[in-house]
């Protein structure tokens, strides 16, 4: 793969036993990751690992669920799940996953952020950025929120560019929330989601979802940089779908133009 030197010095590529592994399982500055974007791609939507398991690596991040059910979004240890019925709900801890991003997040102060509207948000998210892999977390009123989830799939999985077709968005707004996720440069893609991936949870709950639009009125951020990435790839998934989506544009599937 093309991978950057920074991320290649930063990235360590697992499939041993978890237990066996002797890191340290939530260290600050670490993210964890759970397969690759390109085995989600390829319709690889069941996982081994529990959501307990990916809560034992961190407090902050985002994935989705076995079957592709639906926006799985972390926040301050809890984990929660968006449905395309626009419901955010708790997620029993031997779920499983075939795709999450944890770190243990130790951020920066937080920096105040005026009105925003999505591009310029990104835009200022990017200037603040510590580092070229990072987690954020902006907590604020939005203006417009348009976010979206996918159905539950059955045996035999469409790939992931079948699944978007189907995928439900709406809008809420004006609204107080809380988005989550990370940032990862181009050259990581097949592996992450390239540029900002951004799950959101409303403060009230009442809705939840992964971000294709988010208008801020005033809020928040902090950010916490990433030195290391542990991917942790599930039996039978290895590199070579990465380096395969790479090619095939995982943007298409996974961003949208008007989603950044
Ligand atoms: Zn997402």
């Amino acid at each position: 793969m093309a991978l950057d030197p920074h991320l290649v010095r930063a990235l360590h590529i697992s499939s041993e036993d978890r237990q066996g592994a002797a890191r340290d399982p939530a260290a600050a500055h670490h993210l964890f990751q759970a397969s690759t974007i390109a085995a989600l791609m390829d319709a690889r939507y069941d996982g081994d690992m529990t959501v307990a398991e990916v809560l034992a690596h961190g407090d902050l991040g985002l994935g989705t669920l076995a079957g592709l059910d639906g926006e799985l979004v972390i926040v301050d240890g809890v984990a929660r799940v968006a449905r395309v019925d626009g419901s955010l709900s708790p997620v029993p801890p031997s779920t499983t996953t075939p795709f999450a991003v944890v770190t243990s997040f130790a951020p920066g102060p937080p920096v105040a952020l005026g009105a925003l509207a999505h591009d310029a948000l990104l835009e200022r998210l990017d200037a603040l950025a510590p580092g070229p892999v990072c987690a954020v977390r902006v907590d604020g009123a939005f203006t417009r929120l348009r976010l979206r989830s996918v159905p539950r799939q059955s045996l035999p999985y469409p790939p992931l560019g079948e699944v978007v077709q189907q995928q439900a968005e709406w809008e809420a707004g004006p609204i107080h929330a809380v988005l989550v996720g990370f940032r990862f440069p181009s050259e990581a893609a097949g592996l992450e989601v390239p540029g900002w991936h951004l799950h959101a949870a409303a403060t009230d709950g009442s809705t939840g979802g992964h971000v294709l639009v988010a208008d801020l009125a005033e809020g928040h951020v902090r950010m916490d940089v990433a030195d290391e990435v542990h991917v942790e790839l599930p039996p039978g998934v290895d590199l070579t779908a990465a380096d395969a989506a790479m090619r095939e544009g995982i943007r298409r599937a996974e961003t949208r133009p008007d989603a950044g």
